[in-house]
């Protein structure tokens, strides 16, 4: 079956982010003249004879054959992604989640050990307790880069991490990990969704493959659910072979379209929601009603000097710890008026949840409350509303 690895367009590395952002992997359709990428909204391809279809399916000639495995719309979210990430290839998916275990799957087979280092998404973390120790693959974890370092299993082939992470925003070197991952012959794969492309190219800091839920900042607007994985053509021919073919976790050329359409602006919305995400969190630093934040851009954070070297800024999620436990958090979610009480991240409008009773609910308590995920912890997602209402709201739901 052929696998439609679109050819990145070398001179383009050379834009700044924002132009990338706008025309990174696009150009005006040369049928119609068409500026926005065209929605092809078809399942299959058609060939003009035997032999034509013979040869695309054994990848001989060029040319799409079905939508599951390769779309143009969807080719042109891949290449737009590559391109912003800075690696050779990609691939769009349904959903973060969907990439993310197509890239494990794609990757793994019985025996291999994936070592995974802090605290991940809760979908993640099942993926990793649940999904890949049924399938005979090993699971190691590890608090810090420096544990890995020091206790990296043999076999290991794949050191997994996600930076930011959720929902306590720890921070991890990730030039650390690609070195200890390339020393111990394994993958490194990164989640980047938290900072997206624009904060973090982890593959420039040495991370073989970089895995997105684009449903979030990429797409910004919450109006669509995708995903993708980025990194060499090898790896992303295993990954797509995996994770299509057989997966069948395919993006959909409407939702590539959005998707598409989210990126234009990534820069703009991130830049604006993490100006106002710092003014929040010291204003939440000092608040009494609050024990503890959680922020990259804070200098008592622990990750903060690595955060100021491997960001471009220090995102725009933050967490914090009410005093007052669950109930705390239960008064200060249904107070707020502008912020919406929502699980997501990275969309215009600012969003608040209690990462406990919801995205890592599915993790065992001991985990969870080693993993700092309290009942008393609500998560923060800043979007581009004006800073000055955003602040009145959270002081008003503080009470
Ligand atoms: N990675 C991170 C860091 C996330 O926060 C999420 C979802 O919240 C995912 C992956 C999964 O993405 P999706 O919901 O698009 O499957």
């Amino acid at each position: 079956m052929t696998t439609q690895i679109p050819p990145t367009p070398d001179p383009s590395h050379a834009w700044g982010f924002r132009t990338l952002a706008v025309h990174a992997g696009q150009a005006p359709d040369p049928g119609t003249g068409a500026i926005a990428t065209p929605i092809v909204a078809t399942s299959a391809f058609a060939y003009d004879d035997f032999d034509a279809g013979v040869s695309r399916f054994n990848g001989d000639a060029p040319g799409y054959v079905y939508s599951r495995f390769a779309n143009p719309t969807v080719a042109a979210f891949e290449r737009k992604m590559a391109l912003l990430e800075g690696a050779p290839a990609a691939v769009g998916f349904a959903s973060g989640m969907a990439a993310i275990s197509a890239s494990l799957i794609g990757l793994l087979s019985a025996g291999d050990t994936v070592a995974c280092v802090g605290t991940l998404y809760g979908g993640t973390d099942g993926v990793m307790r649940t999904l890949l120790p049924r399938l005979g693959i090993g699971v190691r974890h590890f608090a810090t880069v420096e544990g890995l370092q020091e206790g990296l299993p043999k076999g290991t082939r794949i050191v997994y991490v996600e930076t930011p992470s959720n929902p306590t925003l720890e921070v991890i070197d990730l030039e650390q990990v690609g070195q200890v991952a390339r020393r111990a012959g394994a993958i490194s794969i990164a989640d980047n969704t938290f900072a997206t492309p624009y904060l973090t190219r982890p593959r420039a800091l040495g991370i073989d493959v970089v895995v997105h839920s684009a449903t979030k900042f990429i797409s910004g607007h919450g109006d669509a659910t995708g995903g993708a994985a980025v990194g060499s053509v090898e790896l992303m021919n295993a990954i797509r072979s995996a994770g299509m073919g057989q997966l069948g976790g395919c993006l959909s050329p409407h939702e590539a379209a959005m998707l598409l359409r989210g990126l234009k602006t990534l820069p703009l919305r991130v830049q604006a929601a993490c100006a106002s995400a710092h003014a929040l969190a010291h204003g939440l630093d000092r608040h009494p009603a609050v024990e503890r934040v959680y922020y990259p851009g804070l200098g008592d954070h622990p990750g903060h000097a690595v955060a100021a070297r491997q960001m471009r800024h220090f995102g725009s999620i933050l967490a914090f710890d009410l005093r007052g436990g669950r109930e705390a958090a239960r008064h200060f979610l249904d107070r707020l008026c502008i912020v919406t009480q929502a699980v997501s991240v990275g969309d215009a409008d600012s969003l608040a949840c209690h990462p406990a009773s919801t995205t890592h609910r599915g993790m065992p308590e001991a985990v969870r409350r080693a993993n700092g995920v309290s009942d008393a912890l609500v998560r923060m997602s800043i979007g581009i509303e004006d800073v000055q209402d955003l602040q009145a709201d959270v002081v008003q739901a503080l009470g």
